[in-house]
């Protein structure tokens, strides 16, 4: 299995360099040469596995160039039970007639970006000993909340690996601040940085461009990678949770193997969605892939009209990890859809960055409704949807179930139905402890909140969450843009 760049198919690299790298030269993303394929047999086979036993099936076919034991290594270390709120790691459980809800947020960060961020270090260190002679990894992440506590955790003590997370001092919530300035760890730093999210990510960009700083690197024997979602390595995992979802919707009884699913996914830079497109793609049976948007809803407008426009306004919503209006990961299914066409996608991105929109053909933008379906939910029914339910779910969990039930009604497609879940409800007690009672704001600390949602609703708080409280602050630095690339030199003593 080989992998080339959307904007130069002319490159083929092995999985350990696209990993390592993180992006291609030319800015292109990587992506898998062909999909492996698996049979109706194979997924039946699949069935009674555990999720690590089903997660070595899908990234043996993908990451060729790992041995059997560097694979056991990676993916046995990644989700260990102890890590996990769930023996299941990923289960699937079913909250009314043939809707169901896959919770990706049993990880030891409560967000669904665990479940990449915990294998990512492990993929990243052995495709360096391949494919950069081994060279010390130094991740530097610009965050607006949960990559940046995901990454650290996922880090955090890994042999030759360093971490560095800038976050905007007033960019993320009480919670996610808490979260990132007590982290442990000896390989670990974090600072705030005075200024917004664009300020803390463009800083990094340059930082990580700067040619002087990477000979500096070269010199010590280490090297920058990515720890965002344009990283391969953060995206291949993410396919095996839809084999599996699938596979626990048959070992319930709830559909026979060959049955078509949907699936419903909250979606911001479109990584996600991708990997379910990919399992579709690699022969899962799956009928659409219907992505979610809140507010903020360029997604939606583009999957119906062909238009990716995001010259519009930006609104700061209760689903903060979805406020995004340039998905990366969109390239990456306009290079497949395209049929690889390398020189249309570099066209569309300088269009982007030049215009901040472009068109896709007919051609294209039929293909792409054969497979996706889309929607949006505003504030308002946020709030409404987490009051009507029994299930307890997180704000952007409640936009895709908004967004399912408009579908239902639109289609009338009822068929067994799969919503990824993607963060705990008690990451945001505060957005969703209002929602549930029906009242506006309340002036109470979080954690006091955290209680009384506990208290109403007896859906159990994560350990990692609850802990927070009594753990004590080790990152209160706070910086400006401009010392930041004198932090990195700092701590990594250059
Ligand atoms: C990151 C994130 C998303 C969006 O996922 P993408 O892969 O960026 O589309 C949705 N929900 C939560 C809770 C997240 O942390």
């Amino acid at each position: 299995m080989n992998y080339t760049s959307t904007r130069n198919n002319a490159l083929s690299v092995s999985s350990a360099q696209a990993i390592s790298q993180g992006i291609s030269k030319e800015g292109g993303l990587f992506v898998p040469c062909e999909f492996p394929q698996f049979s109706l047999e194979k997924i039946g086979s699949m069935v009674n596995m555990t999720y690590i036993q089903r997660a070595k099936t899908v990234l043996k076919e993908f990451l060729t160039d790992f041995s059997d034991s560097e694979l056991d290594y990676c993916v046995e270390g990644a989700y260990e039970a102890s890590k996990f709120s769930s023996d299941d790691i990923a289960p699937t459980v079913n909250i009314k007639d043939n809707e169901n809800i896959l919770e990706l947020w049993h990880g030891p960060t409560c967000a669904f970006k665990d479940m990449a961020l915990q294998l990512l270090p492990y993929l990243m260190t052995v495709s360096a000993e391949k494919a950069a002679d081994g060279k010390e990894i130094v991740i530097l992440v610009a965050t607006s909340g949960d990559t940046g506590k995901a990454a650290l955790e996922g880090f955090k003590d890994v042999k030759n690996t360093r971490i560095l997370v800038f976050y905007p001092e007033d960019g993320v919530s009480k919670m996610q601040k808490l979260q990132m300035a007590t982290q442990e760890g000896e390989n670990v730093a974090v600072c705030a940085i005075k200024g917004n999210f664009d300020d803390a990510q463009s800083a990094v960009k340059e930082i990580f461009t700067d040619e002087s700083i990477k000979a500096k690197l070269a010199e010590k024997n280490m090297m920058f990678s990515s720890a965002n979602s344009i990283n391969w390595g953060r995206l291949v995992p993410q396919i095996v949770y839809y084999f599996s979802s699938y596979c626990d919707m048959v070992k319930q009884g709830r559909i026979k193997n060959g049955d078509v699913i949907n699936f419903v996914v909250p979606t911001g830079n479109f990584g996600n969605i991708l990997a379910a497109y990919y399992a579709k793609k690699m022969g899962l049976p799956v009928k659409k892939l219907i992505c979610a948007s809140n507010s903020n809803n360029v997604l939606t407008d583009f999957l119906t009209s062909g238009e990716y426009n995001k010259n519009r306004d930006f609104y700061t919503t209760t689903s903060p990890s979805m406020d995004i209006l340039i998905s990366s990961n969109l390239e990456r299914l306009l290079y497949h859809i395209s049929g690889g066409d390398d020189k249309l996608i570099s066209e569309l991105m300088s269009s982007l960055s030049k215009d901040g929109k472009y068109s896709v053909s007919d051609g294209m933008f039929n293909a792409i409704k054969e497979d996706f379906d889309a929607g949006f939910a505003s504030e308002s029914e946020v709030i409404e949807t987490i009051a009507c339910y029994d299930y307890l779910f997180d704000t952007h969990t409640a936009v895709a179930v908004k967004v399912y039930e408009d579908y239902l009604k639109r289609t009338g497609d009822d068929i067994p139905t799969v919503i990824d879940s993607t963060a705990s409800p008690y990451k945001f007690p505060k957005s969703v402890y209002t929602a549930k009672c029906g009242i506006g704001d309340i002036d109470k600390d979080e954690f006091e909140i955290l209680e009384m949602l506990n208290g109403l609703t007896g859906v159990e708080v994560p350990q990692p969450i609850r802990e927070l409280r009594s753990k004590s602050v080790r990152f209160n630095n706070v910086c400006k843009r401009s010392d930041m690339a004198e932090i990195v030199f700092k701590l990594l003593k250059l």
